[in-house]
């Protein structure tokens, strides 16, 4: 799952230089930030996740540029997972 992560470990990572690793974490959502139905998948009860191809990658993700398509609505917790951080790290795929 990708977890909330603030604290900075490393400044020195940035997400332009990396294979978006972290979009293939499963992603909660947690509020409501005006992400398309289309890249929801629904439990039986409602509850949201962020929905992924085969592959894993999530499918809001841009494959050429490996950039979020939903950057102003992307979920709270992909906001908050920040470049650098020790989550982050633990993901982190330089490209
Ligand atoms: S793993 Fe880190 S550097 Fe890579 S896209 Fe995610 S937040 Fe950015
Ligand atoms: S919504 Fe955007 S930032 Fe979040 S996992 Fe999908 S492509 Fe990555």
């Amino acid at each position: 799952m990708k977890i909330a992560a603030t604290i900075i470990e490393d400044s020195s990572v940035t997400c332009d230089r990396c294979r978006a690793s972290c979009c293939r974490l499963e992603v909660m959502l947690i509020s409501e930030t005006g992400v398309p139905e289309k890249y929801i998948q629904r439990d039986e009860w409602g509850g949201g996740v962020m929905a992924r191809l085969e592959d894993g990658w999530c499918a809001a993700l841009d494959r050429d540029t490996m950039l979020c398509t939903i950057y102003e609505n992307r979920p709270f917790i992909c906001g908050d997972f920040a470049a650098g951080s020790y989550e982050c790290l633990e993901e982190h795929e330089p490209r």
